[in-house]
């Protein structure tokens, strides 16, 4: 009896070991419950890629990326800065209803009660891991809800002559890589590099630099002081200063290029390439000029609002290239449906899946809302139209482009082509209605003394902003 009742304990402790260790093993990415591998380079412009027409030669390794993967020509950011177009991305929803952005002075953080991709696929087991380099997407500002604690891997300075540069973060999403190769992961990995200040590596310097640049680094541009100088209007670099100062863009952006070459690399040598969804975008764009202005924050127009984005998976996706305009509100729809997981009821975008499997898509209106530096501007998107509304001191004014025939946004059709204005005005309106009901105002968000010093480097306090909001 005794040894029959020491057999049966024998085998309970089997069970409870087997259920243990069936709950603790680590659950593996399959090709159709891939890992999501997240690539989002800040201020990339969409038309640096040569896949996207750039002939000078930038990006070989976004190219190959693109020419094995579903490629998107027409896909827009919501907003034309960083931590409300990421809000955007991680909550599919636009500024107007997440409520994260604001303005220099008055912040707001994303609340922590959205529902972000992080956290729908976090809650389906997924490993969730984040390498950012800026502030307004880490924790202080919610971001980063969803992300597992211990691979929250922030790293923050006030220009990018001292971040952690394009070789240190591929080599931190290594890490990732090698500590979660056997779970199914979901990581975001972020490169700051083409954000001012300007400073290429000397290879990329030598090689896509102004000749006169070539060689040492006399020239330098896009220090956080000059862009504060530049706002308000106390610093007047000349036109040829813009293009040397495109030139050093470039080299960041062919930098970046090769770093994340290297990253696919080891993707590839890890054995994970075909167990493994990988998605290229930005945040927003970079203007040099484009409309008498430069860097970002400030507009609607798509230089700064016309991103990069690619799907690849090898095995399961076919190479494809869509035209239709899509936003990046898009992008949490679809990488849940992709691999299996629940999507929030709160995700506005759509799942994109059809089109990466070929088939065609119909166009939906597409907004974008913030400024940086100022009341925010808005603006409405159909495959032809564009309509950008901003209501500043001088009271309302509408302009109006042909999206399809006049990409670059050089003239003006707000006075001439009367109908598509007020039809497009009259949307936004009826939007901005739906979307004030369903607004969340993000909480303002309280600088550390230490963030504080950091802003106060940067020019974003200081003067009558000195009390650091
Ligand atoms: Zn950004």
């Amino acid at each position: 009896m005794r040894r029959r009742l020491g057999f049966v304990a024998v085998l309970a402790l089997a069970a409870l070991v087997a259920t243990w260790w069936w709950r603790s093993r680590p659950r593996s990415a399959t090709e159709s419950a891939p890992n999501v591998l997240l690539i989002a380079v800040d201020t990339l412009r969409a038309d640096r890629l040569g896949s996207l027409g750039n002939a000078r030669g930038l990006t070989p390794n976004l190219d190959r990326l693109a020419a094995n993967g579903a490629l998107y020509s027409r896909a827009y950011s919501h907003a034309p800065w960083t931590l409300p177009s990421f809000a955007s991305m991680f909550t599919s929803q636009v500024p107007q209803e997440h409520g994260a952005g604001g303005r220099v002075g008055d912040f707001r953080g994303l609340a922590a009660a959205h529902d972000t991709l992080a956290e729908r696929f976090q809650s389906a087991g997924y490993a969730t891991g984040a390498i950012v380099n800026v502030d307004f997407l880490g924790r202080s500002y919610g971001l980063m809800q969803g992300f597992d604690a211990g691979e929250i891997d922030e790293r923050f300075y006030d220009d990018n002559a001292r971040l952690r540069d394009a070789r240190e973060t591929t080599d931190a999403a290594l890490g990732y890589l090698d500590r979660h190769r056997d779970e199914a992961f979901l990581l975001l990995a972020h490169y700051f590099d083409p954000h001012a200040r300007y400073a290429p590596p000397p290879e990329y310097r030598a090689r896509f630099a102004d000749p006169r640049d070539q060689q040492g680094s006399a020239f330098d541009f896009g220090a956080r002081e000059q862009v504060v100088l530049w706002r308000a209007r106390k610093l007047q670099p000349s036109v040829d200063d813009f293009q040397r100062a495109e030139k050093l863009y470039d080299a960041e952006v062919a930098y970046t290029d090769a770093e994340i070459g290297r990253l696919l690399a080891g993707l590839e040598a890890r054995g994970l390439a075909r167990k493994t969804l990988v998605v290229l975008v930005a945040d927003h764009g970079e203007e040099f000029l484009d409309h008498g202005d430069w860097e970002h924050g400030h507009s609607l127009y798509d230089e700064l609002l016309h991103v990069p984005l690619v799907f690849s998976q090898p095995g399961r996706l076919a190479p494809t290239r869509v035209d239709v305009p899509v936003g990046t509100i898009d992008l949490a729809p679809t990488l849940c449906a992709w691999c299996g997981v629940a999507p929030a009821a709160t995700f506005r975008g759509r799942d994109l899946g059809p089109s990466l499997a070929g088939a065609s898509l119909s166009p939906t209106p597409l907004l974008a809302f913030g400024n940086f530096w100022g009341p925010p501007l808005e603006s409405v998107r159909e495959p032809e139209w564009k309509l950008i509304e901003s209501t500043m001191s001088a009271g309302r004014t509408l302009q109006l482009f042909r999206a399809d025939e006049d990409p670059r946004e050089l003239r003006d059709r707000a006075n001439s082509d009367v109908d598509a204005r007020d039809r497009l005005s009259s949307d936004l309106a009826l939007l901005r209605r739906v979307l004030a009901a369903r607004a969340r105002v993000g909480p303002p968000v309280r600088p550390t003394a230490d963030e504080r010093e950091r802003l106060r480097g940067m020019g974003y306090v200081g003067g009558e902003d000195d009390d650091g909001r």
